[in-house]
């Protein structure tokens, strides 16, 4: 493996940028994963559709969609004329505004378990939300938590994010902040069996393992859980951060028809405006509705992300028969084509899809469950989204791409020719 498919696209004025933003901005990123991309951290300039322009005028179709959110790709017009209707009549009160109930009876009409909702501004606030109404609902503490599922970055929950790794994820945070913490294997219905008891409060879990990989749940995974949950009194809370309108407009919980008690969402729902949202049956939605549990926020429910998510949900709900299965059909089209160039070029490259999701690894053969995850090659893969953002088609660096209801046909073959050319660079 050496050299990139196509060199000739130059990154000077977004190595430039980079070499000045990291005068004041730290790591010149927003977010620590953005600063791994290869061969720089691309700036845009703009978007349109699914097209990114960046800084050096070089054009990429867009399978990162801002980590997920932009299920309607860039700026679609149902969103755009809502924001424009809501920035014409001011950004924030300190008061309610009309699109907050209407955006909770919107996903109260499509999430099976959401009798009521409640909003925050993003999907880590979200769980830290859940995970409180769970301890409150139960008057117990500890929470269960699967290995390489990602819950957003709270001290308690962001711990054995990554294959090997049970110990916090990063540095400066409380290790007892996860003492009440329990890891278990994601997918291993009998250990989840053994281990859950009458001292849990929630279980958490990413419904299909997005983050670890895509991989949809195992035969009866998501069952013994809410079996094993309800027998114990212990809060379900599924994870739809990013399942949550990109599966369907019910999220995994309706594609896999298992109810929990509580989910979290956020990307999607926002449309790429910030949001997250807890929704719940009453029975467990009861200490917020109450007001007996504090929920609080200076920016929850902020006019724009609710009229953003307003068109957003609305549209998905009215296009869902035509948009899903279109973009699962996609997702599936891509990976199979990376793993059909990657046995023609006889090259350790693997990928796999749910719903609208799709992986991309290097150094690996095949990745079937999340037990083979040790065996990929970190390097490797950023190598192959340098390769695949050199033909034009941008990926989140560590190789998880999504698809948009707005793909084109046309998109997908010039993705497939992209892949091929990358693919072998990837060989060479
Ligand atoms: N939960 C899941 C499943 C996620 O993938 C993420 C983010 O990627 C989060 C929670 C945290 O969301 P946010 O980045 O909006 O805080």
């Amino acid at each position: 493996m050496q050299g990139c498919a196509d060199t000739r696209k130059v990154f000077t004025k977004s190595r430039e940028y980079r070499t000045n933003a990291l005068r004041h901005l730290s790591n010149g990123v927003s977010s620590t994963p953005r600063a791994s991309q290869r061969p720089v951290p691309v700036v845009i300039d703009s978007a349109a559709g699914v097209t990114l322009t960046d800084v050096d005028g070089n054009r990429y179709l867009d399978y990162a969609l801002g980590y997920g959110p932009l299920i309607l790709g860039h700026s679609p017009e149902p969103v755009m004329h809502a924001l424009r209707d809501a920035l014409d009549r001011g950004l924030r009160t300190a008061s309610v505004n009309s699109d907050e109930a209407a955006l909770a009876d919107l996903i109260a009409a499509n999430v099976p378990c959401a009798d009521r909702v409640a909003f925050v501004n993003t999907g880590t606030e979200a769980v830290q939300l859940a995970i409180r109404i769970a301890r409150a609902t139960t008057g117990r503490c500890r929470v269960a938590k699967f290995r390489c599922n990602y819950h957003g970055w709270v001290d308690d929950l962001h711990v054995g994010c990554s294959p090997g790794q049970d110990g916090p994820a990063t540095l400066g945070q409380d290790p007892r902040a996860s003492e009440m913490v329990t890891l278990l294997d994601w997918g291993e219905s009998d250990a989840a069996r053994q281990v859950l008891d009458d001292s849990f409060a929630a279980v958490i879990v990413e419904p299909a393992a997005i983050n670890a990989g895509c991989f949809a749940p195992p035969a009866g995974f998501l069952e013994t859980l809410r079996d094993v949950t309800r027998r114990h009194g212990i809060v379900l809370v599924f994870d739809e951060v990013i399942t949550g309108f990109r599966m369907s407009p019910g999220g995994a919980q309706a594609c896999y028809n298992v109810v929990p008690d509580m989910c979290v969402l956020g990307k999607a729902l926002g449309a790429g405006l910030p949001i997250g949202a807890v929704a719940g049956t009453d029975g467990v939605m009861d200490v917020v509705s109450s007001g007996r549990m504090l929920h609080r926020g200076t920016f929850n429910g902020n006019p724009l992300s609710m009229a953003a998510g307003v068109a957003c949900v609305s549209h998905l709900q009215e296009h869902a028969a035509r948009i899903y299965p279109r973009m699962e059909r996609f997702a599936q089209r891509i990976s199979a084509h990376i793993q059909h160039e990657a046995a023609r070029n006889a090259v350790a490259i693997h990928a796999r899809s749910v719903g609208s999701a799709l992986q991309v690894f290097a150094g690996v053969r095949r990745v079937d469950g999340i037990g083979d995850l040790a065996g990929i090659d970190r390097d490797a893969t950023l190598l192959l989204t340098e390769e695949l953002l050199r033909e034009g088609v941008f990926t989140l660096p560590r190789g998880l791409m999504y698809l948009s209801a707005i793909h084109t046909d046309e998109d997908i073959s010039t993705t497939l020719a992209a892949i091929t050319r990358a693919v072998r660079s990837h060989a060479d």
